[in-house]
């Protein structure tokens, strides 16, 4: 596999170490809000962010239910209106549950807002946001970001989970690549 590599943005020990800290922080977090019979529905958004949640989870130290969500943008919609589809919705009831929903990258916040729309008026008890890169400088849509591990710059990234024409994701770092083309104008 020939990576075309243009800059280690995260090193592989330095996400580990990031992780291990940040699933330490809402085991505190969850434990002294809700006790020791605390239980997250942990709602993962594919594909970007399996990776990030395979290592969170075992470094979450209560009970946790893991769910899945797929969701698209759709042509012909004006950013504003955030056009954003459920493409696969959760198997499991969010109601009255506490819920962290688990993102790769939180970029114009467009995605994230809609999904917490979409979330919200199913009445979770409780509602957070865990994301793994956080690039403020992009936001469109405030939002609260509960937890994050990094925040990146501008230069679009891959591994670790994310992608560039789906491929890349089974980097075990974050790096930026020599490309031709600026890739954020194929961001779904
Ligand atoms: P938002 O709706 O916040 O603008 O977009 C978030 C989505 O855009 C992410 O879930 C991800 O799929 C994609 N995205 C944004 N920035 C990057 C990036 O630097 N690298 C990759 N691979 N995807 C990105």
């Amino acid at each position: 596999m020939q990576v075309p590599l243009e800059r280690i943005v995260f090193s592989g020990e330095e996400i580990a170490s990031r992780v291990q800290e940040l699933g330490a922080e809402i085991t505190r977090d969850y434990l002294d809000e809700y006790g020791p019979e605390a239980e997250a529905v942990l709602v993962n958004v594919l594909k970007g962010g399996f990776v990030f949640l395979a290592d969170l989870v075992r470094c979450l130290e209560f009970s946790v239910v893991i769910d899945f969500l797929a969701i698209t943008s759709y042509a012909g919609d004006g950013a504003s209106t955030g056009g954003v589809r459920i493409m696969k919705d959760l198997t499991e009831s969010i109601y009255r549950r506490d819920v962290l929903v688990v993102e790769d990258i939180v970029d114009t916040g467009l995605t994230l807002s809609y999904i917490l729309r979409n979330l919200s008026s199913r009445k979770p008890r409780s509602l957070k946001v865990c994301t793994f890169l956080d690039r403020l400088s992009s936001r469109i849509v405030p939002l609260q970001v509960d937890y994050r591990c990094f925040e990146v710059g501008e230069e679009f990234v891959v591994g670790y989970g994310l992608d560039y024409g789906q491929k890349w994701r089974n980097l075990g770092y974050v790096c930026t690549l020599r490309l031709e083309e600026h890739p954020r104008s194929d961001c779904p």
